[in-house]
């Protein structure tokens, strides 16, 4: 069983900063987890908690069934991989991922049947006799998963693995390590600031802001059904346009005014916001790239005019920028769009697409 609980956890650094605020998490046997937010969230701190290599200052940790707070790292049963992979240099492939099963005294038969195995999974077969200096980046990475594989932990805990690779290992590996997560059937544990690493290998994914979890959920919830303003603007890229607008209740119906544009909200949307007493008020909208088109007469009843300060091709999609009433906006259009930069362009808002935020909570209303 390698479930983890994690209950009211905090870190309060000697110096007084909290880094981590009450983090409460259960996480499944055979979970790939993803902690991902911006820099100095507190991703690493959580995972070290987990690991042993920082102190728990308030909280439990469990493994399994038992509370691990002060159980030596060493004992948790848990393997980490870093960005920064440490080889020995002056060691073989074999040696590097033997070195530490040598250091526990595993039978030699044994260890050499772990270290093969460990390199059939990774595909590293013909690479044993190398030393690290004669290995890509990608291949050392490799290395460094199968140091972590040959102990046979029950959980996998890996801090920016990727990070150091050049952007087309990094596509390379994150298959790898999604396929390798299939065949250990292990408990993955992923730290990251990158959104596309998180979206495509998470199972769930845990967003974090100044040592608060904002929101867990998995990836396809975190994008369509963001919980706040600040997940809505981190998952996604280019990320959700946002426009102050007020609330206009006439009866059933709903409006967003944004400068002199009406946008009138579908049924299911006004409801919300009549519901929540929001007539009059400012909010928050929130509309994806996605959901914004040059096409004005695919959503008529819901066009904004602008000039287009940039138009960008990148292959299979074209990406509008311009402004509405003070406010940046992107449309992610089809490439075959004659639009170009300083055309005025009517463009069509996909309406029963539109997130809209409190604006003082920033909580999510629909
Ligand atoms: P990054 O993506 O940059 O690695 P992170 O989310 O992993 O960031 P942490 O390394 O967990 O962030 O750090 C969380 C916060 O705690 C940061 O503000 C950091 O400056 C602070 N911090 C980390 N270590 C210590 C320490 N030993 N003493 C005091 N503050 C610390």
């Amino acid at each position: 069983m390698a479930s983890l609980s994690l209950q009211h956890i905090n870190k309060t650094y000697p110096n007084g900063f909290e880094a981590v605020k009450d983090f409460n998490l259960e996480i499944a046997d055979k979970e790939f987890i993803i902690f991902v937010g911006p820099s100095g969230c507190g991703k690493s701190t959580t995972l070290r908690m987990i690991a042993g290599l920082e102190e728990i200052s308030g909280g439990t940790l469990k493994i399994g069934d038992k509370v691990v707070n002060d159980v030596e790292p060493k004992d948790r049963d848990i393997a980490m991989v870093f960005q920064n992979y440490a080889l020995y240099p002056h060691m073989t492939v074999y040696d590097n991922m033997a070195f530490g099963l040598k250091l526990r005294k595993v039978p030699k038969d044994q260890i050499d049947k772990m270290v093969k195995e460990a390199a059939k999974i990774l595909d590293l077969e013909k690479l044993l006799d190398r030393k690290p200096k004669a290995l890509s980046g990608g291949q050392r990475q490799r290395v460094a998963m199968g140091r972590a594989i040959v102990r046979d932990p029950k959980v996998f805990l890996m801090d920016e693995p990727l990070s150091n690779l050049d952007a087309k290992l990094r596509v390379q590996m994150r298959t790898e390590i999604s396929k390798l997560h299939e065949r250990l059937g292990a408990t993955i544990i992923y730290v990251t600031h990158d959104q596309t690493e998180a979206m495509t290998l998470g199972t769930r994914i845990v967003v974090m802001k100044d040592g608060v979890v904002q929101q867990v959920d998995t990836p396809q919830n975190l994008y369509n059904a963001p919980g706040n303003l600040f997940v809505a603007g981190f998952i996604g890229s280019p990320q959700m346009n946002f426009l102050d607008a007020t609330v206009k209740v006439n009866g059933k119906d709903v409006t967003l005014q944004v400068g002199n544009y009406s946008l009138k909200l579908p049924e299911n949307k006004a409801k919300a916001l009549i519901d929540g007493g929001y007539d009059g008020k400012t909010v928050v909208m929130g509309i994806r790239p996605e959901n914004v088109t040059d096409d004005a007469t695919a959503f008529p009843e819901s066009t904004v005019e602008a000039k287009i300060n940039v138009y960008e091709l990148l292959g299979a999609e074209v990406f509008l920028y311009f402004d509405v009433e003070g406010f940046n906006m992107t449309a992610r259009v089809d490439p075959h769009t004659t639009s170009r930069t300083g055309d005025t362009v009517k463009f069509g808002l996909d309406m029963s697409k539109v997130h809209v935020f409190d604006k003082e909570t920033e909580l999510t209303i629909t």
